[in-house]
């Protein structure tokens, strides 16, 4: 195993690190949360600014590049731009960005901006206002939409569209999203459903494969070519032929990615996940509040990564759910 670098025993270097703000949210998204909302870490169990910066210090030191906000939604957890200035201060990290649901992001997008993020992917998931609120429980679309907008008057760039697909659900919204990717020039990717919501209710059933959502927007509209992904992006991704329009799939399910994997995530109550789908997470807030130096911090995450598995099992009939959802872990 090369020194000093966050690879696995299966030879995957690790240079992407998502860090999970808050396990709070103000929507109620069906595949991910139950409408009563999920119990929550106390407040002191969050880890602070500073510890979140010093994670992320130590980890660039081993070779992270690039670090995504998330959450629970990033954007409820106060002075969040504060956050993004103390990461965006590291040495050597040469990516920021952030996932959010965009509720707040018309408010935010300027602060952020200032801050020195840079992109963000916003999740938006029916175009249709009714759909949208049956999907979150929540009736915010038109903000997330001003969000979008907002977004883009603040110059982040670029913004990209996470659309999670349910069968029987958004088979609706496919099309309609393959004309929003050609009007606005923001690219859309389509997520399979994964089994991580509270309910346990995910059945593979329900999962709207990429090859069906691609399927419906050749038929619709142009057929698609691959154009080049960055390197280590989980997305396949696409444009239409005429070149107008792009488009990319996470096909979690029914095409795993693991071979390839690159990253790993930090919950906002300090636990990193090697994997979404982990049944073993390795605590890094009590070491940080036990006063560990920044060598032995790296060790923590050196001896998380390699202890990593080879893949997810969700297609394996040993499959076992994380107890914690998606907005626990920070999708
Ligand atoms: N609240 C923010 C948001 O929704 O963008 C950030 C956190 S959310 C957990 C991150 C991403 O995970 C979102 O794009 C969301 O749609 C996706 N997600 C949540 N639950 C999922 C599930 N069961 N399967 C697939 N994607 C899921
Ligand atoms: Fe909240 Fe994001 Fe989960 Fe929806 S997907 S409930 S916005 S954390």
């Amino acid at each position: 195993m090369e020194s000093g670098q966050l690879v696995d025993a299966y030879g995957r270097r690790h240079t992407k690190l998502r860090v999970s703000v808050t396990d709070r949210c103000n929507l109620r998204c069906r595949y991910c949360m139950p409408a009563e909302g999920v119990p929550l870490a106390p407040r002191e169990e969050l880890l602070t600014f500073e510890e979140f910066q010093r994670v992320v210090r130590v980890a660039v030191g081993l070779g992270v590049r690039q670090v995504r906000l998330t959450g629970g939604e990033p954007l409820v957890r106060r002075d969040l731009p504060e956050l993004v200035r103390l990461l965006a201060a590291i040495d050597g990290l040469t990516d920021l960005a952030l996932t959010t649901n965009g509720v707040l992001l018309a408010e935010q997008a300027d602060a952020l901006f200032a801050a020195g993020l840079r992109r963000v992917n916003v999740s938006l998931d029916a175009l249709d206002p009714a759909v949208f609120a049956e999907l979150t429980r929540r009736d915010s679309h038109r903000r997330v939409i001003e969000g979008i907008a907002a977004a883009r008057r603040a110059g982040l760039a670029p913004i990209k569209i996470n659309v999670v697909s349910l069968r029987g659900v958004t088979e609706s919204e496919v099309v309609p999203f393959g004309h929003f990717a050609r009007e606005t020039g923001l690219e859309v990717r389509f997520i399979e459903y994964m089994p991580l919501d509270a309910a346990s209710a995910w059945e593979r059933s329900k999962v709207l494969s990429a090859a069906d959502v691609r399927a419906a927007l050749e038929a619709a509209l142009l057929p698609l070519r691959p154009v080049a992904a960055p390197t280590g992006s989980p997305a396949s991704e696409y444009e239409f032929v005429d070149g107008v329009g792009r488009i990319g799939f996470i096909p979690t399910v029914t095409a795993p990615f693991c071979d390839t994997c690159d990253r790993f995530r930090l919950t906002a109550d300090g636990k990193l996940r090697s994997c979404l789908f982990s049944l073993e997470e390795v605590d890094v807030r009590g070491p940080l509040r036990a006063g560990v130096s920044d060598e032995q911090l790296a060790e923590v995450l050196s001896a998380a990564i390699a202890a990593k598995g080879p893949g997810h099992r969700v297609n394996h009939p040993d499959f076992v759910q994380p107890s914690r959802t998606m907005s626990a872990i920070g999708g």
